[in-house]
């Protein structure tokens, strides 16, 4: 059956690197994969056009495709839009919520041929290869109540940190499930010295372990965590942990590698269907230029491949492509020795796509 998928560009460097994905998903195509793409505006692009970042239309076409592939949402130019509902990146997090797409996983991986890319020592890195997986529709971010409201003379802010036994247990099997295909460990990160969310959180993977002996599963703190990750992590396969704490803990671990503009990753609902993005942002300092990494981008199209398409061959293709290029030593500005000649967006597009 010929599969759905959706491309929004979005704003900033959204538009030039997803037009190199998609000339990658073309290629698929042209090797037999059933599918048929279209484009949508979503953020600051759909907000232009049609005064909201998320318009029906967008909503409608994101529902009926079985894979979405984001560029970036938002820019300094929408900063200034009161209605925070109209900012773009409520387009984003509306997408998320009308999908439910409850999983994110984002990989932390240090290329070899990147590995001196790192701030850190390169032996601390070299090799990394994480698997963070973060619930993204619950916790404190949704919680309610949640407000700031007057009590006792003063003004008080306050959010509600809930999770119930089922939001976690659909996480906690993801999880499982990718620790149980990759390296067969599994930590999952709480607070619960501190929070009764999550002592059942630790209960309720606990409870899923037997289902999964093949999966070593240990917990940590989050500061525990943080400090883990920062000083050895390698020791890491798959971690699994909630919104707020796998914000954190997968924007740390994405600079540990060194290269934002190689990480790709993916949100997941109960159906397989996904939406793909880049970790990084619209990067609106470089947007225009021609000069952003459209790799991440690139890699989002293999995690499609993975997760909501079942065709793990092509997607091991794009990444191999892609460690052929790096091979052959080619480098956007960003992950550019210095002093090196670096190539432009639509270059290394080229260069995978000879590859692939
Ligand atoms: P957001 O709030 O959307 O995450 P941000 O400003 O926090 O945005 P980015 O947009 O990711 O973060 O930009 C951070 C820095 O990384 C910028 O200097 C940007 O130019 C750079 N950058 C981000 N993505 C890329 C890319 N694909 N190629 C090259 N440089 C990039
Ligand atoms: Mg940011």
């Amino acid at each position: 059956m010929t599969q759905k998928i959706l491309v929004l560009p979005g704003d900033g460097i959204g538009p030039e690197i997803t037009a190199q994905a998609s000339r990658i998903l073309a290629a698929c195509q042209a090797r037999g994969l059933d599918i048929e793409v279209e484009e949508g505006l979503l953020g600051g692009a759909a907000y232009e056009v049609h005064g909201e970042p998320l318009p029906a239309e967008t909503l409608e076409k994101a529902k009926a495709a079985r894979g979405i592939l984001l560029g970036a949402v938002g820019g300094p130019q929408w900063d200034k839009i009161e209605d925070l509902s109209k900012r773009p990146e409520k387009g984003l997090l509306g997408v998320r919520k009308q999908l439910g797409l409850f999983a994110n996983l984002r990989p932390a991986i240090t290329y070899p041929q990147l590995a001196s890319a790192s701030s850190l020592k390169p032996e601390l890195v070299a090799g990394l290869d994480i698997m963070i997986v973060r619930e993204l529709t619950g916790g404190i971010y949704f919680g309610q109540p949640r407000g700031i409201e007057e009590r006792n003379g003063e003004r008080v802010g306050f959010n509600t940190y809930v999770y119930s036994e089922s939001e976690i247990e659909r996480i906690g099997r993801v999880a499982f499930e990718m620790a149980h295909k990759r390296g067969k460990k599994l930590c999952s990160v709480d607070k619960a010295n501190v929070l009764e969310v999550t002592i059942l959180w630790r209960e309720v993977m606990e409870r899923l372990a037997p289902e999964y002996p093949d999966v070593e599963l240990s917990h940590l703190y989050v500061d525990n965590a943080a400090m883990q990750l920062v000083r050895a992590p390698k020791q890491f396969d798959v971690v699994v942990t909630g919104n707020m704490f796998g914000d954190i803990l997968s924007d740390a671990a994405a600079m540990l590698t060194g290269s934002i503009g190689m990480l790709p990753s993916a949100s997941l609902n109960e159906s397989g269907q996904g939406m793909y993005e880049p970790c990084h942002g619209s990067a609106p300092d470089i947007a225009g230029q021609g000069i952003a990494n459209p790799l991440a981008t690139i890699l989002s199209v293999a995690m499609m491949l993975r997760y909501s398409l079942d065709e793990p061959a092509l997607a091991s293709r794009i990444e191999a492509a892609v460690g052929t290029v790096l091979d052959g030593g080619l480098r956007t500005a960003d992950i550019a020795l210095e002093g090196t000649r670096s190539v432009s967006t639509a270059e290394m597009g080229d260069a995978v796509l000879a590859a692939f």
